[in-house]
């Protein structure tokens, strides 16, 4: 799963096999395995992360920098420990976990500084505690750090986390398919709201709402980038709509600010340059969710260029930036906007260059107001409705402009 290649020469991807697999899990054990609790001890010499569960698993770890992070992959597992509970304390800063992609559970710690596992191992059983798997932190320099990386090649997949490659290129866009994107999910939660819900979740329930209605049109067929609580790397979720020929790329997400009182949702396209200050601020944190979930950014940045480079097609471009029209025409009639409800900015899922593509704040998890409407399900169906019209809308504009 782990893996060096040549080129990543700042991607520090220490790789080390925590546990050799460990014999075969007990047949009669049901369903998957059980994280039940999180706990940070630290004395002076190390900071000791300890998870417990309720039965063997095999783990593997390593280390990123730039941010610094320790990730820890784990079997797909179910848990049962409340996201907020553990406060992060001595050299971890923050932590979340999640599902990473089918398979495989992954937790992120983010460290307050460079810092390497100086021991990792499980315990059985003993004193009321289940199974635990103990991760051992110490602080070390910078250089140190590097000095650790210790560069294997291990046969079998590419990294977890890094689609196929290449992106195969947008089949002819002649069908009627509209890629819904539902923000973050699993190990990325988003936003938390202020009543204690996720933007991961919010997002989900609009974006399943809304593909209902669009396929009860019967005018659209309509694919989900993610379909439950899984992570989906930035640049897949740009690939299952160029690869499936979607006409709209429609991403979904809820925003959260320092200020309670301010709510409303907006709409934002592409633009190299944001059109103000908070538009782009929000992209920058928008686009950290590859980070968040572990994966080592430094990979793709050629890659990126190359989009930027193709992004010259106009056409996309304008297509994006008439769709976002139609919305927010639509949505106003359904849920508060903000005065300027369309802004640009350079979010990353919207670098598809042959799919036109839009990104919806659907309103502030901060704010009360917002963040019970979107998690009450009759205005959810007022928001698919307004998406629905506005796709309407979209797709007649564009046959009277294609019509002789
Ligand atoms: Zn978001």
């Amino acid at each position: 799963m782990c893996e060096w290649r040549p080129g990543m020469m700042r991607s520090v991807i220490t790789c080390f096999m925590a546990l050799a697999i460990l014999p075969a899990l007990d047949s009669a054990a049901a369903a998957e395995p059980t994280v039940t609790a999180a706990r940070i001890g630290v004395t002076p010499a190390k900071t000791r992360f300890v998870l417990e569960m309720d039965r063997k698993v095999a783990f593997q770890h390593f280390t990123l920098a730039d941010p610094y992070r320790v990730v820890i992959d784990l079997p797909e597992v179910a848990w049962s420990v409340p996201q907020r509970r553990v406060k992060p304390d001595g050299l971890i800063k923050d932590f979340r976990y999640g599902l990473f992609h089918a398979g495989v559970s992954r937790v992120v710690l983010d460290a307050k500084g460079p810092v390497t596992i100086s021991k990792s191992f499980m315990l059985s059983p003993r004193g009321g505690h289940g199974w635990r798997i103990v991760i051992d932190l110490k602080q070390v320099s910078r250089q140190a750090f590097f000095q650790r990386i210790r560069p294997r090649t291990m046969a079998g997949a590419p990294p977890a986390g890094l689609p196929p490659e290449p992106i195969p290129l947008a089949k002819r866009a002649t069908s009627n398919l509209i890629a819904i994107d539902p923000g973050h999910g699993g190990i990325d939660p988003g936003t938390i709201g202020i009543n204690g819900s996720l933007e991961k979740h919010v997002v989900l329930a609009l974006a399943q709402g809304i593909a209902r209605r669009l396929r009860k049109t019967g005018k659209y067929q309509v694919i989900l980038t993610r379909k439950r609580d899984v992570f989906v790397p930035l640049r897949e979720r740009i690939a299952i709509a160029r690869t499936a020929g979607a006409r709209l790329f429609i991403s979904l997400h809820a925003d959260s600010i320092k200020n309670p009182h301010i709510r409303g949702g907006a709409i934002y396209t592409l633009s190299e340059r944001a059109s103000d200050k908070e538009a782009g601020s929000l992209a920058a944190k928008e686009n950290k969710t590859d980070l968040i979930a572990g994966i080592d950014l430094n990979v793709h940045s050629a890659e990126v260029a190359n989009i930027l480079i193709e992004l010259a097609q106009r056409e996309t471009m304008n297509d994006s930036v008439t769709f976002a029209a139609y919305l927010a025409q639509e949505l106003s009639k359904s849920m508060k906007l903000l005065r300027t409800n369309h802004r640009f900015a350079g979010f990353a899922v919207l670098k598809a260059p042959d799919v036109p593509s839009v990104l919806v704040e659907l309103g502030y998890l901060s704010n009360r107001v917002d963040a019970k409407l979107l998690n009450n399900s009759n205005h959810r169906r007022r928001v698919a409705v307004s998406v629905v019209a506005a796709v309407d809308a979209y797709f007649a504009g564009q046959q009277a402009f294609k019509s002789p």
